[in-house]
């Protein structure tokens, strides 16, 4: 009855190449944040109003609101496909999201109008909050990343990410 879907993951490039597509994520002026708490993407928009970010390098489409799940909340199970609570194809916000199978979706799309209300959430980045410490700590022990790499998304010091590392600073975050 699972329909088999094949997504390529954040997780399977390459490291320049998976920094390329998560710079691209992060990018000023990718999204807007609408009123109700979507991250609404204002380009890379394609087919069905999903984002895409294409890798030439690697001649593959990543699908943007799967790049966000992938980045924010861990690697997307074979097969799986992210969907939105929102049911806004441009909205990448990753507390929007969740993953199921096609069936899940289809069922999401019959209740549709229950009024399930996204969860807002804006990432500020000049200062770490509990939230993306807890992001790191998760990015760490996935081991993807370098202490440099991951300090550059968040916009701090190498060091920094080195001393959650070592549980230096923030070890009350679990
Ligand atoms: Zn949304």
């Amino acid at each position: 009855m699972m329909v088999k879907v094949t997504h390529p993951s954040l997780y399977d490039l390459p490291s320049d190449q998976r920094m390329n597509l998560v710079n691209r994520l992060l990018s000023p002026n990718l999204f807007v944040v609408t009123q109700n708490g979507c991250h609404e993407l204002q380009k890379c928009v394609g087919k069905g109003n999903y984002g895409r970010f294409e890798l030439a390098k690697v001649g593959r489409t990543y699908l943007a609101h799967r790049v966000s799940y992938e980045f924010f909340k861990g690697r997307i199970p074979n097969g799986l496909i992210v969907m939105h609570y929102c049911d806004n194809p441009k909205c990448i916000n990753p507390n929007n999201l969740s993953v199921g199978t096609i069936f899940d979706n289809n069922q999401d799309k019959a209740k549709k109008g229950r009024g399930n209300a996204p969860l807002g959430c804006k990432h500020g980045r000049s200062k770490l909050t509990e939230s993306q410490v807890l992001e790191i700590k998760r990015l760490l022990r996935e081991k993807s990343f370098s202490y440099g790499e991951i300090g550059k998304m968040y916009k701090v010091a190498k060091g920094t990410i080195q001393r959650i590392a070592e549980g230096r600073t923030w070890s009350h975050v679990q």
